[in-house]
């Protein structure tokens, strides 16, 4: 078991009296304590935070955020294993992917360190006498808040633009995966150039120090990721306060199969994203598969035998292909859904529950898959955010649009074919903020990504992500003969 710090307010808070403990989802050991702060501290937080934007140069200075980004680049690479480690131990993922989610984000933070230099206004001509200055400014202090599927990635995607655009931030890891959190963000607090009270990190509950975040003052933007009732609370909450909300909700996304496509790289790409990718507990999981009727037997087909080959078991060990779900709230939930989904769907693959799982014995569900659904089923609307997924077939293009298009999520999709004209229209007509063609799940920090509808509000990555953490003035000057004096020097 390990004992966290964090950085807060410029200086450091170890575990004390009250703490929270993060169990082991495949065993329910307990194997991190975090410091649980309360309101007060996140009042420190912000002050410290204001005081470092008024008294350093951060705000102001590009090259310095771009070079305190590097070294935190630097110094992640030098901890990517251990921080890793922490990953599978709280959240369940195999230890591949805890590895990918912390090594990628070297590339992102080195991305924003590069927009934090670029990052321009422009000028204008507006008469003889006359010129337009449009700066672009940092809002002020953001709170970013994360959930726990992929903890270190939604967590850089938005704290990475937050910091390269000049502001400083509060950081609100989700409890069950806050160590391993506190670990990689300790990576940044480390670096000696970073002003103190820049970057703090505040452990606690959603409904303690989150929302104390969230109707805060002096906190003048939240960047949230997470679940789109949690958004909602959000945005109410923040309204008193006019603050701005940027939003990354959830999904229910649909992958169309077109027959002329590669089924089998199609097949393939599906199953490791609803079932080994985070056990389906990713936002952009591909959970409904639409498929076109000539080729529906054998897409199910060749799902089966992959299914049948994923290995499900510890994340630590190396043979598992899929690790258990995060927390006792998303395995209950889940095997709601499977026992609900088994009275009136046909079973294709999977279904499997133990009936009365203890935490002890390891939160796992295997992949399910299930055909013939019943129009307006739970199944086909509701985000179930775990390794199930729904098959259903289409004669038509138009048919197969108003599938992918008939929930009001619309986070992403794919689009499986080889005929270009019909891929594009497809991509063209499915509403969602990402569409990927042939492939999916490939994120890159040059990119945008966020959702249509109730997937959310707002682009995060890209050149848009960075926009959303500023804000622009314009200074309008008038220089008239006689109403503007130069000084002069010495
Ligand atoms: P959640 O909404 O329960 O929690 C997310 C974060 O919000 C946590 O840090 C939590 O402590 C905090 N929080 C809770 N109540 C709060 C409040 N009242 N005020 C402020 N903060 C509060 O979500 P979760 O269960 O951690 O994550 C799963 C959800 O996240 C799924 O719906 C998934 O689709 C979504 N998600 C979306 C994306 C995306 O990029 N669109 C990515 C990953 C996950």
């Amino acid at each position: 078991m390990k004992e966290h710090r964090i950085p807060l307010a410029g200086s450091w808070r170890s575990v004390g009296e009250l703490y929270t403990e993060i169990t082991n989802p495949a065993d329910g050991r307990v194997v991190s304590r975090v410091p649980a702060l309360e309101r007060q501290d996140v009042d420190a937080a912000v002050s410290a935070a204001q005081e470092a934007l008024r008294t350093s140069d951060w705000a102001w200075d590009g090259r310095l955020r771009a070079d305190v980004l590097l070294q935190w680049a630097d110094r992640l690479a030098d901890r990517v294993d251990e921080i890793a480690e922490r990953l599978v131990l709280e959240n369940g993922k195999v230890r591949r992917e805890a590895r990918f989610e912390v090594a990628n984000q070297i590339q992102v933070i080195r991305y924003n360190a590069g927009l934090a230099r670029s990052l321009a206004g422009r000028s204008h001509s507006l008469g003889r006498h006359v010129a337009g200055l449009v700066t672009v400014e940092p809002m002020g202090v953001v709170a970013v808040i994360s959930p726990w599927n992929w903890p270190i990635a939604l967590l850089t995607r938005d704290l990475a633009p937050a910091l390269a655009a000049g502001n400083a931030a509060l950081c609100k890891p989700a409890s069950q995966t806050a160590g391993a959190t506190a670990d990689f963000l300790a990576t940044l607090a480390e670096v000696g150039d970073l002003p103190p009270g820049i970057l703090s990190v505040v452990t606690g509950s959603g409904s303690r120090v989150g929302q104390a975040m969230v109707e805060h003052p002096g906190i003048n933007m939240i960047a949230f990721t997470g679940d789109g009732s949690t958004g909602q609370r959000i945005l109410r909450d923040a309204a008193p306060t006019f603050k701005k909300v940027v939003l990354e909700l959830g999904g229910k996304s649909p992958f169309v199969i077109c027959a002329d496509a590669d089924l089998d790289k199609a097949a393939g790409e599906l199953a490791s994203a609803i079932f080994t990718t985070t056990s389906g507990q990713i936002c952009t999981a591909p959970s409904r598969a639409l498929v076109e009727a000539s080729c529906f037997e054998e897409i199910a087909e060749r799902l089966c035998s992959i299914v049948a080959n994923i290995k499900l078991g510890d994340g630590l060990n190396e043979n598992s292909t899929m690790g258990p779900l995060t927390t006792r709230e998303q395995y209950d939930k889940v095997v709601r859904h499977i026992r609900e989904a088994k009275q009136n769907c046909r079973l294709l693959a999977g279904g499997d529950i133990p009936e009365a799982a203890s935490v002890n014995d390891g939160l796992f569900v295997g992949p399910t898959i299930f055909t013939d659904i019943p129009p307006g089923a739970p199944l086909l609307h509701e985000e179930i955010f775990g390794p199930v997924l729904t098959l259903q077939s289409f004669s038509t293009d138009e048919e197969a649009v108003a599938l992918a298009n008939s929930t009001s999520f619309g986070l992403s999709a794919a689009v499986f074919c080889r005929d270009l004209n019909r891929t594009m229209r497809l991509s063209r007509e499915i509403r969602a903020g990402t569409v990927w063609v042939n492939t999916y799940n490939r994120f890159y920090p040059e990119t945008e990504v966020g959702g249509y509808g109730d997937s959310g509000i707002g682009r995060m990555a890209g050149e848009s992500g960075l926009r959303e953490f500023t804000q622009t003035k314009h200074i309008n000057l008038d220089f008239t003969p006689g109403t503007i004096r130069v000084g002069r020097v010495g």
